[in-house]
């Protein structure tokens, strides 16, 4: 049952904290829903879950108008310059910025739509192939470049860390990434805040949580697998 699974997963979480001297009211979890039907996200809805995460256009903007208002929707996926006026206004969250053009591109329809737009930038840790985002060498000038976007506001970093067996094995991808947005936030830029700290699935959300995570992003723990 989708209320046991979520109730796992929260418990898990709870514990990474209690591991790790953490806060669990610090950590967002976001029950990542993308192929599941409306009624399996209504389940998780009555059991408490309040933010999903879609990773295609077409299947966030579906689901919106069929379920509750409360609901805060995150866009996770890759996401191309054409659907960015799609997404505006109906997610709360782009976590998936993972190019400067992206960025212009969400700048101008948020100016034409009169939207402020919180995003994160997608960085590519362990720089795979297979991945979008930006390497970390390349995150501080993106950053300080879209801090001069007037409708753009960046909160944060997220990842998407490579599959692997042992969860472990993701640890340093996991500091890294924090300890690089602890390392921009002080530099203080305008229009910036690092607060959200974007990492973790199914498969190592509890190391993620132990490293920092703020949100964690979970799909197969909670609905089962796609
Ligand atoms: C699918 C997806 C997830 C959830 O993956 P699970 O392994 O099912 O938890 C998290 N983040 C992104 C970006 C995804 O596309």
């Amino acid at each position: 049952m989708i209320k046991d699974q979520l109730e796992e997963v929260r418990e898990n979480i709870r514990r990474a904290c209690a591991r790790a001297g953490r806060n669990p009211d610090e950590v967002t979890l976001i029950a990542v829903s993308k192929t599941k039907p409306v009624p399996m996200l209504e389940e998780a809805y009555d059991a408490g879950a309040r933010d999903f995460g879609e990773n295609k256009v077409q299947e966030l903007v579906a689901k919106e108008p069929q379920l509750p208002e409360d609901i805060r929707w995150h866009m996770i996926g890759h996401l191309q310059r054409n659907k960015v006026h799609q997404v505006l206004g109906k997610a709360v969250l782009i976590h998936s910025v993972d190019s400067l053009r992206l960025a212009e591109q969400i700048e101008a329809d948020a100016a034409k739509k009169g939207l402020d737009v919180d995003i994160l930038l997608e960085v590519n840790v362990a720089r795979e192939e297979s991945k979008f985002g930006f390497f970390l060498e390349e995150v501080e000038d993106a950053v300080r470049t879209i801090s001069a976007f007037p409708h753009v506001h960046i909160r944060g970093l997220m990842t998407i860390a490579p599959f692997v067996e042992n969860p472990e094995e993701n640890r340093e991808i996991f500091k890294k990434l924090y300890q690089f947005a602890v390392d921009i936030g002080r530099k203080n830029i305008d229009n910036v805040t690092m607060d959200v700290l974007s990492m973790g699935m199914t498969g190592d959300y509890q190391v993620a949580v132990e490293e920092g995570a703020t949100m964690v992003r979970v799909g197969t723990g909670i609905f089962g697998a796609r």
